[in-house]
């Protein structure tokens, strides 16, 4: 753009001088021959990004058939230009994506798109899958339309894709084989160590390591739990139970409880006052537990947590804020992925990466929205907003 800018620019100077120089039809044959040198300046550009382009290249005509090919595309598809002078793309395309293919260049050619670009799969001539990034335009030369077609091969990228997908399904597998297997054998320790928790007095030494054991069996439960449950709503087999709650009072509740268990901080809440919600509260506490339990973990030298509850007419906006050790920009998208953890600290601190996961889908199922704002060595302030119809 900004080199024909400064040819406008340049010719419109020359223009003026020529008209100030001399008579108005030399000014014409130079101001003509001026603009055809223009033209064959652009055209040779425009041939040279074309051919020595390392994206494959195409131009069709307004019959979608193959009119020019740069070699990039000879190489990625095996083809000679020869042999695809005169075809069309549909002809070679994956016969699973000729349906997206036949919806976007028609889209593209009754001109309800300016452009196009989508992931699809070619087959080149040896029949191996050539999986592309495409991206088309419309252009008009000399009173006739084509079609500007770029190539980019994304193999690569596609088959990583692929390769993390089956790795994901065998780890979700084998994740719910070892987590059902686990369970089982821990309802009856759990229930073992209630009774000796009955039968030893308080006031015996035994007392304190199993009430010891007792704290590790709710963790592993817990991480029984969060197991299980990433699987079923991977596979989106969570069904929310709705009702109408204080969502005021759940705070509370629920906060008081988390309190008892984490002594190192003072976790705060400022009650305020009924504020009626319809969601899965079972669902939404396991947020809250979530984001306070995280907020403690994750801030071992600060001392304070505070929980905010913010009504508006249309949502509910609940807030946890800690003063630890924060999130990297780099870092704050991905926090909520499956099994994402961030390395440089996550060998500090003991955890799955599944918390976050959890919770997005939770508030995701509620046509909600979760976020933080966080920096990094200052602290965090964890959101989530649910939507309120009064
Ligand atoms: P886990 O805590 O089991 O690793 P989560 O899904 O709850 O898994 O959290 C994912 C990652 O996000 C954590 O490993 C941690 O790096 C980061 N994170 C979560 N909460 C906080 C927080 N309050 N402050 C700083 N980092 C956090």
């Amino acid at each position: 753009m900004a080199i024909q800018h400064n040819e406008s620019d340049i010719l419109e100077k020359e223009i003026n001088n020529l008209i100030a120089e001399g008579p108005v039809s030399k000014t014409i044959e130079q101001l003509k021959n001026r603009l055809l040198n223009q033209h064959k300046n652009a055209e040779s550009r425009f041939r040279k990004i074309f051919d020595q382009s390392r994206f494959g290249n195409k131009i069709i005509d307004a019959d979608l058939c193959i009119i020019q090919v740069n070699t990039a595309l000879e190489a990625l598809l095996g083809y000679t230009a020869k042999e695809l002078i005169g075809t069309r793309i549909i002809d070679i395309a994956h016969p699973d994506f000729i349906k997206d293919w036949k919806e976007l260049q028609s889209g593209l050619w009754s001109q309800k798109h300016d452009s196009f670009s989508i992931d699809t799969c070619l087959l080149k001539k040896n029949k191996e899958i050539l999986w592309c990034r495409v991206t088309s335009i419309i252009f008009e030369d000399k009173g006739h339309s084509y079609g500007y077609t770029i190539l980019e091969d994304i193999s690569d990228r596609k088959n990583l894709e692929r390769i993390r997908a089956e790795v994901d399904a065998k780890k979700d597998e084998f994740i719910s084989i070892v987590s059902h297997e686990l369970k089982t054998p821990l309802t009856t320790i759990k229930a073992i160590n209630q009774l000796l928790q009955k039968a030893v007095s308080k006031d015996q030494t035994y007392y304190s390591f199993i009430q010891k054991s007792n704290h590790h069996i709710l963790r592993l439960e817990k991480l029984i739990a969060d197991l299980l449950d990433v699987n079923n709503i991977t596979e989106g087999s969570v069904a929310l139970n709705p009702s109408v709650f204080d969502m005021d009072f759940m705070l509370q509740e629920c906060i008081s409880g988390i309190q008892a268990i984490h002594p190192t901080h003072e976790i705060y809440y400022h009650p305020v006052g009924i504020t009626k919600i319809t969601a899965d509260q079972f669902r939404i506490e396991q947020v809250i537990i979530n984001l306070v339990n995280n907020a403690v973990k994750y801030s071992p030298s600060a001392e304070q947590v505070e929980v905010k509850l913010i009504s508006t007419t249309t949502a509910i906006r609940i807030e946890v804020k800690d003063g630890g050790i924060g999130i990297a920009k780099k870092n704050v998208n991905k926090i909520f992925d499956r099994y994402y953890r961030i390395k440089d600290t996550s060998h500090h601190f003991q955890g799955l990466g599944l918390g976050l996961y959890i919770a997005s889908r939770i508030i995701e199922k509620h046509h909600g929205t979760i976020g933080v704002d966080s920096e990094f060595g200052k602290g965090s302030t964890f959101w989530f907003t649910l939507p309120q119809n009064k």
